[in-house]
């Protein structure tokens, strides 16, 4: 399997521009990522390797907005050891930089203290792995130095307090420095995070997850998160089986899909390898993309 590319895709939402990146390739159980939906229907989808896995992308989305750059999501960082790398089949190495995500954004011209504002759909270490990183010393350090980082009250408070279940996608290493360093700005329930720029609650992957809408020039696009990863995921029933609240997931979807296909929003997938976005239509039983 090829890592997903390429590694900047942009595109104007009304008056902003916005900036897909692919911060690398991750391969996770293809059971696992359709939960009850039958391997023979996933499989036409998105074909699995021998050890079952399918290949996904952790795509970013740095936001040129007149306050200042916002990016969304960080992908894995490079603070994993080489077999955790492995189990997870993430390929995020950066060619000159220390990961794809800095990479694509020199690649745009933009420095990590550039950086204003970076939004945490939640803190699971695929989305908030970059928040931070290892530097040569061995030092964890923020990732983006200058910026301030927006997460969800409810999610931070879930990220500290694990269980069985949940605790192996909670690294601290991802957000206590950026508790340590006051640069955490929590938020509860929607907020406008900038001026067209606008967290809004998704729960279900996990009970605080947010996604962030943006709105400009009459136009609308949503970064989904992890409510529907890929295009693939957007028949309603085909819901990760990571969801902590899968059912919560579904009503979610529900409502965000209808608005989305009423209003012709933009929809911007995480973790599809090949397709960064699209709108989306109702074909009588399924929402499925549109065709440009
Ligand atoms: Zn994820």
């Amino acid at each position: 399997m090829t890592p997903p590319a390429p590694l900047v895709q942009s595109r104007k939402v009304g008056d902003l521009t916005i900036h897909a990146i692919q911060a690398g390739g991750i391969r996770l159980d293809g059971g696992a990522m359709f939960g009850v939906v039958p391997k023979p229907l996933w499989e036409k989808r998105i074909p699995a390797d021998e050890l079952n896995r399918i290949q996904l992308g952790m795509r970013c989305l740095l936001v040129e907005h007149p306050s200042g750059l916002i990016l969304i999501d960080t992908g894995a960082g490079n603070k994993e050891a080489e077999r955790f790398l492995e189990l997870y089949g993430i390929e995020n190495g950066g060619a000159n930089e220390r990961t794809m995500l800095e990479d694509g954004l020199a690649e745009l011209g933009v420095r990590t203290e550039d950086v204003a504002i970076v939004i945490n759909t939640h803190l699971h270490f695929d989305h908030a792995g970059g928040n931070t990183f290892r530097d040569d010393a061995d030092t964890i350090q923020l990732a983006f130095p200058k910026a301030r980082y927006v997460v969800k009250r409810g999610e931070y408070d879930y990220a500290t307090h694990t269980n069985e279940r949940t605790g192996a996608s909670y690294f601290e290493r991802n957000f206590m420095p950026i508790v340590k360093a006051h640069k955490f700005e929590f938020v509860v329930r929607e907020k406008e995070i900038a001026k067209g720029v606008r967290v809004v609650p998704t729960p279900g992957h996990t009970p605080f997850h947010q996604s962030v809408l943006l709105e400009s020039g009459g136009e609308r696009a949503c970064f989904l998160g992890d409510i529907a990863p890929t295009h693939a995921h957007l028949p309603l029933p085909w819901i990760m089986g990571y969801d902590v609240e899968p059912l919560v997931t579904l009503e979610t979807k529900r409502r965000i899909l209808h608005q989305a296909e009423q209003e012709e929003w933009l929809l911007i997938f995480e973790h599809d390898a090949t397709v960064p976005w699209g709108r989306i239509e109702h074909d009588g039983k399924n929402y499925r993309l549109k065709p440009d």
